[in-house]
């Protein structure tokens, strides 16, 4: 297979030129799709679809007057029309004219970049319009754009024609026959994990009747596309470059019958893309984001229906995340009850205060555990010990004055990932959720008690803090930056931080009675764990393990103690200002 591929690659090298012409040859000309048996209707994209096969021919007939700047042009045109009518008839058509043009300007200058555009349009048609008459032809032109560049994946490319279509579908192209003799003889595999080879690991995924979340966990980043199938409904993630480990090709898992998804598939849809599919029954509201350090893909589906910002058959484009729709269902909630409570801290009344929102279910987070220790303090204190203890004492506190049920993400020594706690909060219908840790620095005179809850940081020091806990560099939490922007859509911020201003408050208060702690405020930050929490979720940072005096106060139960305490205060605060505390008090406490 070496000398194969050496051959290829020196013949490469040598007839380089010759070669993209001889890929142009193979082809012959192209021209632009006419009436394909389909309905056109729709002026706008109709007409848009004409004018620009038009200038299609209109360039076609003078080859002499070869001006690259009108072809990127018509390209732009083309994409335009798909672009704004995915969902319309010539879209698809509209798409492979794009890749055409890239794969000419390809042809007339082989510049790699117009490969490699020529390369994702046709991609891009085999996956987002499976049900197009260019598929077969798209995907024997990606290979052979492939094998114009040696790259061994192109034998596959023909091979799975019959399995992505049909073997009559592929027998049509013309060009498919010579292709598949010369695949055949190729040595290469399907599935060649070359070094620029993403490698989807596993799936994780949490159910339950109201929610669901599915982890993928990549060897490392990988361009995707989502988009969503109809009848029956189906997501889809396109995972690019990507090939999937031994144990996972054409695996599926039937969900119980409670969730509200039905099955997860997984499959390598092209021989250098994965693909994942969440088959519904009804689609569901979805939103999708990507955590570093592992890199790792998490959707959550939501339990309200999914409405599509109109018709749309696949809504994705190519290298973006999805935008889902906004919230339609608290809108309709207009119904505000008796005691009225108290207006948010900003003035204004939230969804949840109108519904008379009751808290029955607690769930504390004792950060870290099992090989992840958190933070090493002075004396080798482990913070993982330390929210263990507090998280434990704070369970008894609550359900000794409470009527509620208190939950926990671990109670005892284990790993738990970040994104499966908030999975456990969400799935199982939690009120409040509380993330206990206890703080570092590199500065070891840095003190005090500060409380976060989900948003961008406003200064480095937050940022720090989310990037220890989050275990990634403050460099790629930036680039998480807009996924948590399109996350806050539909997360409890003004909740969260009026909870964290009443744990603060009181927190404080507490320890100061009789430890003297620094009051650090109430901030916000980037947490893995707060991402994606359906109900006011905060991060409490209790004080720093670090810091000489404070290290040892941690580990002492009277500190403990206060710190409980101030938790359990500022927790009662919150509740009675929403309404709910004189429900939740148990009668020995009255
Ligand atoms: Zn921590």
């Amino acid at each position: 297979m070496t000398v194969g591929l050496g051959r290829i690659w020196g013949w490469f090298t040598v007839l380089g030129v010759a070669a993209w012409t001889l890929v142009g040859l193979a082809w012959g000309a192209v021209s632009p799709p006419g009436p394909s048996g389909k309905p056109r209707s729709g002026t706008d994209a109709g007409s848009l679809y004409r004018s620009a096969q038009a200038r299609y021919r209109a360039l076609q007939a003078h080859p002499g007057r070869y001006d690259r700047r009108s072809w990127e042009r018509l390209a732009a045109q083309f994409r335009t029309i798909y672009y704004r009518y995915p969902a319309h008839a010539v879209a698809d058509d509209a798409v492979y004219m794009e890749a055409e043009v890239y794969h000419r300007l390809y042809r007339m200058e082989g510049r790699d970049e117009d490969w490699q555009r020529a390369v994702d349009r046709y991609k891009f048609l085999v996956t987002e319009y499976p049900h197009s008459p260019w598929g077969p032809t798209a995907l024997l032109r990606v290979a052979d754009l492939y094998r114009a560049k040696a790259r061994p994946e192109w034998a596959s490319y023909v091979t799975e024609c019959p399995r992505l279509f049909s073997a009559d579908r592929c027998e049509k192209v013309p060009e498919y026959r010579h292709l598949r003799t010369q695949a055949r003889a190729s040595p290469a595999r399907p599935t060649d994990s070359g070094p620029d080879r993403t490698v989807l690991q596993n799936i994780r995924y949490w159910t339950s009747p109201r929610y669901t979340r599915i982890v993928l966990e990549l060897s490392g980043a990988a361009p995707y596309r989502t988009g969503v199938l109809r009848n029956p409904d189906r997501l889809y993630i396109d995972l690019d470059q990507t090939v999937l480990s031994g144990g996972l090709p054409d695996r599926r898992w039937d969900l119980p019958a409670h969730a509200h998804l039905q099955r997860i598939r997984v499959g390598q849809y092209l021989p250098d893309t994965a693909r994942v599919v969440l088959d519904f029954d009804r689609i569901k509201q979805h939103r999708i984001f990507v955590l570093e350090s592992p890199y790792r893909i998490v959707i959550d589906i939501l339990q309200r229906p999914w409405e599509p910002a109109g018709s749309v058959q696949a809504e994705a484009r190519p290298g973006t995340a999805e935008t889902p729709p906004p919230d339609r269902t608290e809108d309709a909630a207009g119904v505000r009850e008796v005691p009225v409570p108290e207006a948010n801290r900003s003035g204004t009344y939230s969804i949840a205060r109108q519904l008379g929102m009751k808290v029955a279910r607690i769930m504390l987070d004792p950060g870290h555990g099992g090989h992840d220790p958190g933070a090493i303090g002075v004396g080798g204190l482990k913070e993982k010990d330390v929210t263990l203890a507090i998280a434990r004492r704070l369970r008894e506190a609550i359900l000794r004055r409470w009527n509620v049920e208190v939950l926990m993400t671990r109670d005892d020594d284990r790993f738990v990932p970040l994104e499966e706690r908030t999975a456990m909060a969400n799935s199982q219908g939690v009120d409040l959720f509380i993330s206990i840790h206890a703080n570092a620095s590199r500065d070891g005179r840095l003190h005090g008690v500060e409380t976060y809850y989900l948003h961008w940081a406003r200064d480095p020091h937050a940022m720090e803090v989310a990037a220890r806990e989050n275990a990634v560099s403050t460099a790629k939490l930036h680039e998480l930056r807009k996924f948590v922007h399109l996350i806050l859509q539909s997360t409890r911020v003004e909740e969260s931080r009026d909870l964290a201003e009443y744990i603060q408050r009181h927190l404080v208060r507490s320890v100061r009675s009789r430890y003297p702690t620094r009051d650090l405020g109430v901030k916000s930050a980037p947490f893995y764990v707060l991402m994606g929490a359906q109900m006011p979720a905060v991060l409490v940072e209790t004080a720093f393990l670090t810091h000489e005096r404070e290290g040892r106060w941690l580990a002492d139960p009277a500190f403990q103690e206060r710190v409980v305490e101030g938790l359990l205060q500022g927790l009662a605060a919150y509740l009675e200002a929403q309404g709910s505390l004189a429900l939740i008090v148990r009668p020995s406490e009255t």
